[in-house]
């Protein structure tokens, strides 16, 4: 069996700020990957507070799904300056029967184990899972996440459901999450960045200029009040003040 623990931290990884990107792989377009590209910056802003000073990369993990979830955030991590990328690969050909032998203070204790029909086939559906919970437990700052459709279509549609999933994971485990979304692909509809939890809408609105941005839209709004309330403009979001 190959060990599970190929996700443990590398030593110059200790430390670091992670921010965990999933995408849907079909989000394809230029718009989509330019969102990407927005939304790291947006999470640059937001993570960025006087009280740290760390002149290193952010980290940005993504799962390497091989087709266009990974194509946006490699090519957002391209674009924008100051994020070295890692990759998480699913391990498909390995199913984990037994605990693995972690350290005490090791954040990947927690595996969920194969069930005994898994035996003898050679993919582990549960490795995508795995690999998310593994990328979870590395403790991101903030997960963003590109689903292409609704949470509701997602089951029927057979697509996103891995990234609402890890959205799901992610607020359970108290990890702020923005959702990165247009309801048409960024085409005619601007891209917003979205939040459902507590403890998401307490960390933009103790962010000095994101709080200034939320309350100008809450302000502004009636007929999108709703929208406003749990969300902000991807674009706005992502200006950087020169100074
Ligand atoms: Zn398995």
């Amino acid at each position: 069996m190959s060990d599970y623990r190929i996700y443990s931290i590398p030593p110059q990884h200790a430390g670091r700020r992670r921010v965990l990107t999933s995408g849907c792989r079909h989000a394809t377009s230029e718009a989509q990957a330019a969102a990407g590209a927005q939304a790291l910056i947006a999470a640059r802003i937001l993570l960025d507070d006087d009280t740290v000073s760390d002149s290193q990369p952010l980290l940005l993990d993504h799962g390497g799904a091989g087709g266009a979830d990974t194509a946006v955030w490699k090519a957002a991590g391209d674009a924008t300056p100051g994020w070295e990328t890692v990759c998480h690969p699913a391990q498909w050909g390995t199913h984990i029967f037994t605990m693995p032998n972690f350290a005490a203070d090791d954040p990947e204790q927690r595996v969920s184990l194969c069930p005994p029909r898994h035996v003898g086939t050679d993919v582990c559906v549960m490795a995508g899972h795995r690999r998310n919970a593994a990328m979870i437990a590395l403790a991101p700052k903030l997960l963003l996440a590109m689903p292409t459709v609704s949470r509701n279509q997602a089951p029927q549609l057979g697509r996103s459901k891995g990234t609402w999933d890890c959205v799901d994971s992610a607020v359970r485990a108290g990890i702020p999450t923005l959702i990165v979304w247009s309801p048409d692909g960024g085409q005619r509809t601007p891209f917003r960045l979205f939040w459902s939890d507590d403890t998401t809408a307490r960390m933009v609105t103790t962010h000095w200029s994101l709080r200034f941005l939320h309350a100008r839209e809450s302000a502004g709004s009636t007929a999108n009040s709703r929208l406003a309330a749990h969300s902000i403009s991807l674009a706005d979001a992502a200006v950087e003040v020169p100074f």
